[in-house]
């Protein structure tokens, strides 16, 4: 029941081709392939959240692609049971369309998807958006200074080209020998088979992380037996969860600056946060986590292996109240010996032991520093954005690579975030991004590359700033650290400090020229 492709189930579906094509059967870039001014991949948070200030200042020539039938990214991709946001839901939604309707403190995901749906059809970007169309590769035209397109349904061109595709877009499954032997279902938290028959059944979970942690219990009571293959444990918060009431869900309808003033709040407390993280330890946190732990699981044997032995913050810190618990019932192994390889009825793991299971569940995170789209967009001069970053995504600004002219990165390398909300920084970068294609109007120039040192220089700050957080000294391996061993995913510090260098678009760092020709065909 293994498929090797299974974690590329979107992109097979938008392969298949359908009514709306994007420019079905069009010459590669030549006369009659559609050209838009700003294409833009990906209709998750950031690239509705892009797609709308552009409508709201007035700008129409531009497309969506989207591989997939529905707007909301990762939050349409991840239905596992469980799956909700672990940043309070008031700072996470976008500033501009505030949701007064929040059900929970911590939104679950079929809200969280549902606002998004809600915000692409009330600001009018549905219309705009190329639904089952996946990029298949994207090469600069230096001579028409543009991008030529390939996508799933045809070519097309575009002036700039807005990777909005996201770091949690592409699961990432570890290959474990034998795993095409196996005889029952296998799938990854981020490609949830809602039809597996999990009931009564024995189910391996692989992972330990944000995503694991919210399915275990939610499957726990209903599976026959849970195993839990943990490599690394990681430390758990109490979750401060609660139901919004009726009545404070009429207060921030009737008045708007209450729940401004809430998502204030939320924003400076999460801000704190930074403090502990830039700092490399955070001992009041370590505390409380292990009293938390302490409290939830009383056998000191399972105690020890969920104890954490590297500094919080290292790893992200997860919230829950009740991953311990479910782990402390009779149904559940958590496993802490490598898996070694995988036969048609189960596990093996490093010490020979056999773990006989009906289902497999990758609950492994996603290819974030790896990510796939690098491999096919390709700058000035052919290099793809893998062979320019050689494992070490880098950009300035998190936005803009040197080589590849007229591209711009949402959540790009080192715009991740530990303690506080994503879409605060698309926000930013979405304005950075606007001032941008004022700017290039602005000087009548239609190509806007950054400069090399410039990328340089900003990012031998970001690293030096990194050096002391508790990211990159916490004694732990994780995913914030790419192939180098170089982290190329987190800011390193307070958030407001991102948004104050981006809120101009910084010129002087770029170079701004007309293409050798003017582009012929316009939509
Ligand atoms: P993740 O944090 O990358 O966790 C992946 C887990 O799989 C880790 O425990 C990892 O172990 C384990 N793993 C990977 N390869 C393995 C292997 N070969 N053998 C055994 N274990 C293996 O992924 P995630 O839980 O999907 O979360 C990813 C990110 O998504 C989060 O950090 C967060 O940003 C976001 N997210 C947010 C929420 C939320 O808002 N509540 C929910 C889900 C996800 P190691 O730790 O040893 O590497």
């Amino acid at each position: 029941m293994y498929h090797r492709d299974m974690t590329q189930t979107l992109d097979q579906r938008s392969a298949a081709g359908g009514a709306d094509a994007t420019a079905a059967a069009a010459p590669e870039g030549g006369a009659g392939t559609p050209h838009t001014r700003i294409a833009i991949v990906g209709s998750g948070f950031a690239g509705l959240g892009l797609a709308i200030r552009l409508r709201q200042g007035g700008v129409e020539d531009f497309v969506v692609l989207e591989r997939d039938s529905e707007v909301g990214g990762t939050w349409r991709d991840n239905t596992y049971p469980g799956c909700a946001c672990d940043v309070p839901s008031h700072l996470y939604s976008f500033s501009f369309a505030p949701n007064p309707d929040w059900t929970r403190t911590f939104s679950p995901q079929p809200e969280i998807q549902a606002y998004l749906r809600r915000c692409a059809r009330e600001f009018g970007v549905t219309p705009h958006i190329r639904f089952d169309t996946a990029l298949r590769d994207a090469r600069w035209d230096e001579q028409n200074g543009r991008w030529l397109l390939q996508t799933s349904r045809g070519a097309l061109t575009a002036q700039f080209l807005v990777a909005a595709q996201g770091a949690l877009s592409e699961p990432s499954t570890p290959d474990i020998p034998g795993i095409e032997s196996f005889a029952g279902e296998v799938f990854h938290t981020a490609r949830w088979q809602a039809g597996a028959a999990l009931r009564g059944r024995r189910v391996a979970v692989i992972g330990t992380g944000a995503s694991a942690i919210q399915v275990v219990p939610r499957i726990q009571p209903e599976v026959s037996k849970l195993v839990l293959f943990q490599r690394t444990p990681p430390w758990v918060m109490p979750h401060r969860d609660r139901p919004i009431r009726d009545w404070e869900r009429a207060v921030y309808r009737h008045v708007p600056a209450a729940q401004r003033a809430m998502r204030a709040g939320v924003y400076w407390g999460r801000e704190l946060f930074v403090l502990g993280f830039s700092g490399g330890a955070m001992p009041l946190g370590e505390r409380i986590a292990r009293r938390h732990l302490r409290s939830q699981v009383a056998d000191r044997e399972l105690r020890r292996k969920l104890t954490p032995r590297y500094r919080m913050g290292c790893k992200r810190v997860l919230i829950s109240n009740d991953y311990y618990p479910a782990l402390t019932q009779p149904n559940v192994d958590v496993v802490t010996e490598g898996i070694r390889e995988i036969r048609p009825d189960g596990l093996v793991t490093e010490d020979g032991a056999l773990h006989q299971v009906d289902a497999i569940i990758f609950a492994t995170g996603f290819k974030v520093t790896d990510m796939p789209i690098a491999g096919i967009v390709h700058g000035r001069d052919g290099r793809s954005l893998d062979d320019a970053w050689q494992g070490s995504p880098q950009a300035h600004q998190g936005t803009s690579v040197a080589g590849f002219p007229n591209l711009f990165l949402m959540t790009g390398p080192n715009t991740g975030l530990g303690h506080t909300s994503m879409v605060f920084m698309m926000e930013s970068q979405i304005a950075y991004l606007l001032d941008a294609l004022r700017q290039v109007d602005a000087r009548g120039a239609g190509v806007v590359e950054v400069r090399d040192d410039a990328q340089r220089s900003y990012n031998e700050e970001v690293q030096q700033r990194l050096a002391r957080t508790v990211w990159n000294v916490g004694g732990c391996r994780s995913w914030y650290l790419d192939r180098n061993g170089r982290n190329s995913t987190l800011w390193p510090g307070a958030t407001w400090r991102y948004r104050l260098r981006t809120r101009r678009f910084d010129a002087e760092s770029y170079t701004m020229r007309a293409p050798v020709r003017e582009p012929a065909a316009t939509r």
